[in-house]
């Protein structure tokens, strides 16, 4: 599996020296399979995790336009139990986001335990485009990853399981993948000028998220680059990642599930106990 994580923070990060390409030798068909393998484990940990309530997952998708979050949501979230899942998309603040501090809109859609929250863009945009596009003084987005760290801590504390991806694409890919949406009906309606304008910004962006990464890298919200420029590919790498994070977990759920069950049972026992008794009583 070709992917790059980064899970300490203060890595000297060169976003294009990383392939976005998926590594020799992997083939469509041979990722196919291990595709839907890996779907199978997902639901099942879903499962586990849901029953146990001792964790919760938060799933944070970023990457340029036309880098694949919504494919990854379709793809890879697909697999997952509707039930315990909820998909957030963060586009410009409203007034009352505005408002608020940036973080408000964010930590509100956390994950109760048991749960996955999908973050489509995120808190991350604060040091992303607002800084790209001067969209609030450097004094006040430098501060920021400070409180990034102190909100992923805090949700790591709380049981989160905090999952972070950059969709990495080149510059070529998305120009076709962009082409591509004007040729097709089905994906003329995501056409948008603003994604050519954003292009103008490749460098910056760059630069952005390679600082974003090394400051908030940390072992319990780590970041994977995403090899992205095949789908079938980006696809294989979350799963694998995110089924990775859930099965160390496994084992500790089970033990809860077990413990629950014990509990369950011994309470049922007691009932019944108590309608046998009070039958022995009636016919005494
Ligand atoms: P996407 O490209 O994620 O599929 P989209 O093009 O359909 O989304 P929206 O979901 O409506 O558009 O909004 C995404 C836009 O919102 C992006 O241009 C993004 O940079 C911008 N955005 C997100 N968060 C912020 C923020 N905190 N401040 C300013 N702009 C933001």
């Amino acid at each position: 599996m070709s992917r790059t994580v980064f899970d300490k923070p203060g890595a000297k990060i060169r976003i294009d020296d990383i392939s976005a390409e998926p590594p020799k030798g992997m083939t469509r068909e041979k990722a196919a399979e291990r595709f839907a393998t890996l779907g199978t484990e997902l639901f099942a940990l879903q499962d586990a995790m849901f029953g146990s309530k001792v964790h919760s997952v938060v799933v944070v998708l970023q990457g340029r336009d036309g880098a694949g979050k919504d494919g990854t949501i379709k793809h890879v979230v697909g697999h997952l139990n509707p039930r315990g899942v909820n998909v957030v998309s963060f586009g410009v603040p409203t007034t009352e986001e505005r408002e608020h501090d940036f973080l408000w809109r964010v930590h509100r859609h956390a994950p109760r335990r048991g749960e996955f929250s999908i973050f489509n863009r995120s808190h991350y945009e604060d040091v992303l485009v607002v800084r790209v596009h001067d969209l609030a003084p450097k004094a006040l987005w430098k501060e920021r990853y400070g409180h990034i760290i102190d909100f992923e801590e805090l949700l790591a504390e709380h049981g989160t399981i905090v999952l972070k991806y950059f969709l990495h694409i080149t510059n070529k890919e998305q120009k076709e993948r962009l082409l591509e949406r004007e040729k097709d009906k089905k994906t003329a309606w995501k056409l948008n000028p603003n994604d050519w304008k954003e292009r103008d910004h490749w460098d910056d962006y760059t630069r952005a998220y390679e600082e974003a990464i090394s400051r908030t890298a940390a072992p319990h919200a780590p970041w994977t680059i995403v090899p992205a420029n095949s789908k079938w590919y980006r696809n294989l790498v979350i799963a694998e990642s995110i089924v990775e994070a859930l099965r160390a977990r496994r084992k500790s759920w089970e033990r809860k599930l077990d413990e629950m069950g014990r509990g369950g049972r011994a309470g049922l026992d007691e009932y019944r106990a108590q309608i046998q008794a009070k039958g022995a009583r009636k016919k005494g």
